[in-house]
């Protein structure tokens, strides 16, 4: 059988194709010049799947696609304290080249548009690093995102040097609110190497699955960034991805995501997928015109909307029994499923309700396939509770989704591989 997936992206493409509205990026000309029908979609999953119709291996810059990216290695090199307090993460419903500044402070108002990303970079690697090395940082974080090295578009770098006046203002701006501490041209110089690296959608859905997968690179396993910097990160791409429409991708798409003005888009969706579209002709916030819709459709089709309500969880007490007569009885919470915070409130209400009479009681996860941190603190804290009220209380726990199950404090619990026979839950030895 082949997989239905790249049909539908195929289709999707074919939809799109008939819009030639919007046009590409002007401000140079080796932008200006890109072939406006390229197009090309990609979903890249978190354990490495990569789907894709269209142009996906065709090179362009990434643009302001790396922004996203020189934050997380900025915040992984330099600490979310330094960062912040150089860049803020507030939405500035402004255009991405805007020149301004938080009032007071002095701030850029966030990482995304133009003077929080030429701020990002110079946070990039430490801070002795002189602008080559820092440049050499950032190519490098963007390539373990990407997982393999990428190279950087010369003529659109020295074409964005010559017509880089407004960045330079910007640049020379934060130098004037101490914002930036050293020689603003260099900064700029390497903020513009930044976005001249070159990409291809397959090598940016991927990134953006680096995301998604929560800062491992799902082909190459390595951790690029922490767990805590892509909650950070995909945070202020939500808010901020998409400049002055950022409200209005929220309510539509509602997946984080960062627009390029090569016609690059990125959308990572935690735990799920990173995609990625490619289509020069941007509409007049410099975002892809036809890279939207696919968002749209995708966002829509798949119910991808990041604020969608999901079905409520599944039952997470399966059954609530007793098993054997008598002293022997047991009574038996069966679980199952994925348990966080709500799941877990489940059981708490289903133990406190049932008050059970039983002195044993079993709190069964054989047919659980996830706890979180939250679930497991608080199933801790039942099996603690209980003991405390006197009972004995068995963990049936075959494949250790539970390790390590020390409720503290006057807490015991024991741990079985399965419910032996009524009334002896012990039975394997345990
Ligand atoms: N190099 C471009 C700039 O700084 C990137 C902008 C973008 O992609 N939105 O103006």
């Amino acid at each position: 059988m082949r997989s239905p997936i790249p049909d539908y992206l195929t289709q999707a493409l074919a939809d799109v194709g008939a819009d030639t509205s919007g046009a590409p990026a002007g401000y140079i000309p080796e932008l200006a010049a890109a072939d406006p029908e390229l197009l090309a979609a990609v979903f890249a999953t978190v354990d490495g799947e990569v789907y894709g119709a269209g142009d996906l291996d065709v090179s362009f810059t990434i643009q302001s696609i790396s922004k996203p990216f020189a934050h997380a290695l900025a915040l992984a090199d330099r600490g979310f304290d330094a960062v912040l307090d150089k860049v803020g993460v507030e939405p500035s419903g402004e255009a991405f080249n805007e020149i301004s500044l938080e009032v007071g402070s002095g701030r850029p108002l966030n990482p995304m548009i133009n003077a929080g990303a030429i701020t990002t970079h110079w946070l990039t690697g430490s801070e002795e690093m002189d602008s080559s090395e820092r440049v050499e940082r950032v190519v490098s974080g963007l390539s373990a995102f990407a997982g393999h090295r990428l190279e950087v578009d010369e003529s659109v770098c020295a074409s964005e040097m010559e017509h880089a006046h407004r960045n330079l203002a910007i640049g020379h701006m934060l130098r004037s609110h101490e914002i930036l501490t050293e020689d603003p041209t260099a900064v700029v110089e390497g903020y513009i190497r930044q976005c001249a690296v070159l990409v291809s959608a397959r090598d940016l859905a991927l990134m953006a699955a680096t995301l998604a997968n929560g800062g491992v690179n799902p082909r190459t396993g390595e951790r690029v960034v922490s767990e805590r910097v892509v909650r950070q990160v995909l945070s202020v791409m939500s808010t901020c991805g998409m400049y002055d429409a950022a409200g209005d991708w929220a309510t539509q798409v509602g997946i984080p995501a960062k627009s390029g003005v090569a016609g690059g888009l990125i959308g990572a969706l935690p735990g799920q997928i990173g995609i990625a579209t490619f289509s020069p002709r941007l509409d007049p916030h410099g975002n892809s015109v036809r890279g939207v819709s696919l968002f749209e459709r995708f966002s829509s089709d798949m119910g991808l909307h990041l604020m969608e309500v999901p079905p409520a969880a599944r039952a997470v007490v399966r059954s609530n029994h007793v098993v054997g007569t008598g002293p022997d009885a047991v009574r038996v919470f069966q679980l199952q499923g994925g348990i966080r915070f709500a799941g877990a409130e489940r059981v708490v209400r289903e133990a406190v309700d049932t008050a059970p009479a039983e002195t044993t009681v079993a709190l069964d996860l054989t047919r659980v396939s996830s706890i979180d941190d939250v679930a497991r603190r608080m199933l801790l804290e039942i099996a603690r509770r209980l003991t405390l009220d006197g009972h004995d209380v068995y963990l049936v726990d075959p494949e250790s989704i539970l390790p390590d199950p020390d409720p503290g404090d006057g807490g015991r619990v024991i741990v079985v591989g399965e419910l032996d026979g009524p009334g002896d839950p012990a039975g394997q030895g345990g």
